[in-house]
Order: structure tokens, then C-alpha cells, then sequence
């Protein structure tokens, strides 16, 4: 047991929304500390696909609602970032694409034209033919319409590290974390024993924020968990391909990204209503067999016999909303010193950290001198989760 230490923000849990907000604060001379039970992003942050997302996909049923509005900044405020001029310095992050493409197979052009009704729409997409289609879809036999939507995709592992460089040495990794209360009051957090006081503790653990609210005797706010099926297939013959493919609904039929694997093959890693409801309740086999029929369907032309084929299972965290609705943009919720929040999308990092810096400001939470560390090792950052399954 050492002295009790002193920091402005304690943040506990070390995703895209721990890691961009202590960036953030650090940036604007806040002391901070953010512990991590396991590895840097290894949570949701280094399982999603990348994709900052300007809301068009939620324009799919003709009209913009306030998912698309709240998110529609965001490919922008990235693109800044990327370049080095923005509210953080993420140059140096790998960017995989620097747009996402909407693929619409054969005939589907009732759907599209319900979705191109959208004046907002319009001025965000365009149609994409030839020479300037994505490398996968360059097919004789492809047919089909393609748009290009001002969207980016970012190789999440290397924005992890990014932001782990950014934070300097405010990370430490601890497996116990519990409440520190003066009088009944929570003032702080004792990490593997070091007592740490803080001015305001933010909690962005993610799926992990349950457990954590409990620990403080705490059932608000409420957290709901969307459980996805993914599957990610890596051969030779892949080419890079960043797109939602339309099926008749208003959701992607499939969605596509790719990754660098470390032997230089192409991971695809496939998302949208393939690894939801039905593709949850399919075992892996079966999951991998729907896999094969969506691609054999879609890429007739493509040669996946030496393809190596996994399934992953996670689960999406965010707060609750009625009917399992998506939340629209970052959350957060504060109850005096404690701060509980979802970012609900890696794209809106930037928005929750923007909430939590307009908390601090609203409560007059200033910088107090920076205090030591607590001796606690630096928490790894996680891998490319793709390498340890195929
Ligand atoms: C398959 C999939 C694909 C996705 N694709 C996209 C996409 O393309 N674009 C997009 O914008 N969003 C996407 N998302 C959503 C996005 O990944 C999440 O909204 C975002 O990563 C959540 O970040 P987070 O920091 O809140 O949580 P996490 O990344 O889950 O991080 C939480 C961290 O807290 C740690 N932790 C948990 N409990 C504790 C504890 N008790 N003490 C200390 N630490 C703890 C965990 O180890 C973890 O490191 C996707 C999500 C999934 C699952």
C-alpha cells in the first residue's frame, strides 16, 4: 500500500473512447491516468471494421434520420486528425481506404432510388464505374452499381498505438480496480492497492461498464449488449474491398473491409446482417457455409479455394435503448464525480470526448499540478486479432 495519489480525470478502460479522451486531455494540460484491466483496444476497438462513418448507410430507407445527422462531421474531423492539423495528431495512423463504397448487386434499383431521394444523400455520394471501381469488383462478370461515399476506413491497430504514444505515460495496467469513498462518498479508485483520488473518474470500459457500475452499487445508466457473428476469410486471390452491399432491406446485406495480415495476404472481415440475428444463432461452421453461398452469390469470379475461413463472436456494447434500437451518437452519462459512457461507434470518439471536455469545462474542473504515477506496469497493446485465429 503506498500514498494516496492525486490526478484530475481517472479513466478506466483503454478502447477508442479511453484512449482518444485521455489524448485529448492531456493535450489541454489535464493530469490524467487511465488503467486498462487487459490490452490497449483489445476490447471492441480492434474487432470493428474501421469504418468512420458519415450516417449514409442510415439513410438506406430514403431519408435522413438523426443517426445520419449526428455522425455526419465525423469522416471530416478524422480526415483532419489523419493529416495532422486536427484535435488530435494521428499522422502516422495507416489509413486502409480513403472512401467506403455502397454496392448495389443486379436489381435493386427500387431500393436506391428511395435512398437517392435524399437531397443530403446526393451531394455525399457518387457513382463509380470502370477503372474506378474498388480492385474486387473490377470483373468482367460484375454487374451491378457501385457509389462512392465520403467515408474512410482506419487500420484500428495502428490508431491504437498512435494513441497510446499520445497519451505518454498516464497508462498503467491493473487487475483490481475498486472504489475509494471518504465518508461514503466516492473520491477515487484503488488500482492493485494504489490509492488514486481524482478530481472526476470517467468510466469507458465498454461491455465492461456493467460490471464496473455494480461494483459501485450503481444500476444507471443501463447498458445493452447486440451480439455479432463475424467472419473473416484471408487467401491469395483477395484484393482490397471496403463496401456495403444492399440486400432488400434497410440494413447491408453484407459489409466488406480488409486488413493487412502480417504475411502479406488480405483478411476480409465481413459484418452487416450476415453476423446478426440469424448469423448469431448459426455455429461457426454453419456461419462460414452462409459466408460461402453470400460470396459465391455476389463474386461469382472469385477463386477461394486456398481461403482460410474463422468466425468471431463479440459483442457490440452501448447504452440501452428501447426495441434494441442503435443509439445515434456518443453517450454519456454523469452523476457528480463519476462519468459513465459508450462512444456506441468508434467514428465518435471525437463526439465523446467533446462531452466529457464540455462536463469538465461546465463544472469548472481545472488542472491541478500533476502528481506522480502509481507504480503500476504499462498495459500491451492488443494484436490484430485476425493473426491468432486464422
Ligand atoms: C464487429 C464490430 C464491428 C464494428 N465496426 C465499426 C465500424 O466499422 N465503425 C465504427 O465506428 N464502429 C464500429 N464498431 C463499434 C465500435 O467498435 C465500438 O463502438 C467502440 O470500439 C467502443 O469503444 P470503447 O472504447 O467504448 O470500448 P472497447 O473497445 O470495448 O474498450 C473497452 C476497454 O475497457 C477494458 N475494460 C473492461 N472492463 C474493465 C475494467 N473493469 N477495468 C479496466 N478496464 C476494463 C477492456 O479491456 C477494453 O480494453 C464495431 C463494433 C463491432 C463489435
Amino acid at each position: 500500500m503506498s500514498a494516496p495519489l492525486h490526478t484530475d480525470v481517472l479513466i478506466v478502460g483503454g478502447g477508442i473512447a479511453g484512449l482518444w479522451l485521455v489524448a485529448r486531455l492531456r493535450r489541454q494540460g489535464y493530469a490524467t491516468l487511465l488503467v486498462e484491466r487487459g490490452a490497449l483496444g483489445g476490447g471492441q476497438s480492434v474487432k470493428s471494421q474501421g469504418i468512420i462513418h458519415g450516417g449514409t448507410k442510415y439513410a438506406l430507407h430514403g431519408a435522413l434520420t438523426g443517426a445520419s445527422e449526428a455522425i455526419a462531421d465525423m469522416p471530416g474531423r478524422w480526415r483532419e486528425a489523419l493529416a495532422g492539423s486536427g484535435e488530435l495528431d494521428l499522422r502516422g495512423v495507416r489509413l486502409l481506404s480513403d472512401a467506403h463504397y455502397l454496392w448495389s448487386p443486379g436489381t435493386l434499383a427500387g431500393n436506391l432510388t428511395s435512398f437517392f431521394a435524399s437531397k443530403a444523400v446526393r451531394s455525399r455520394v457518387a457513382q463509380v464505374k470502370g477503372d474506378d471501381l474498388p480492385p474486387a469488383l473490377r470483373h468482367p462478370r460484375f454487374k451491378g452499381k457501385v457509389y462512392r461515399l465520403s467515408e474512410l476506413v482506419v487500420d484500428v491497430p495502428s490508431l491504437i498505438a498512435r494513441l497510446a504514444e499520445l497519451a505518454g505515460p498516464e497508462l498503467v495496467a491493473a487487475e483490481r480496480i475498486e472504489p475509494l469513498r471518504d465518508e461514503g462518498e466516492l473520491v477515487g479508485l484503488r488500482l492493485d492497492g494504489h490509492e488514486v483520488r481524482a478530481q472526476r473518474i470517467v468510466l469507458t470500459a465498454g461491455a465492461g461498464n456493467a460490471e464496473l457500475l455494480r461494483a459501485l452499487g450503481l444500476s444507471q445508466p443501463a447498458m445493452q449488449l447486440r451480439p455479432l457473428h463475424m467472419v473473416m476469410l484471408k487467401g491469395p486471390t483477395l484484393r482490397p474491398l471496403y463496401a456495403h452491399c444492399l440486400g432488400g432491406g434497410t440494413k447491408p446485406r453484407i459489409t466488406v473491409t480488409s486488413h493487412p495480415a502480417a504475411d502479406g495476404q488480405w483478411v476480409w472481415y465481413l459484418g452487416g446482417a450476415l453476423a446478426e440475428a440469424d448469423g448469431v444463432a448459426r455455429d461457426s461452421e454453419q456461419q462460414i457455409a452462409a459466408a460461402k453461398r453470400e460470396l459465391a452469390e455476389l463474386m461469382p469470379w472469385l477463386d477461394l479455394s486456398e481461403a482460410h475461413w474463422a468466425t468471431l463472436r463479440i459483442d457490440r456494447a452501448e447504452p440501452a435503448q428501447s426495441g434494441q434500437a442503435r443509439p445515434d451518437n456518443a453517450f454519456l452519462h454523469d452523476q457528480g464525480r463519476l462519468l459513465v459512457g459508450w462512444p456506441t461507434k468508434l467514428a465518435l470518439a471525437p463526439d465523446f470526448a467533446q462531452r466529457v471536455e464540455a462536463a469538465l469545462d461546465r463544472d469548472g474542473i481545472h488542472s491541478a499540478p500533476a502528481a506522480p504515477l502509481p507504480p503500476l506496469p504499462r498495459p500491451a497493446l492488443a494484436a490484430p486479432f485476425w493473426e491468432g485465429l486464422l
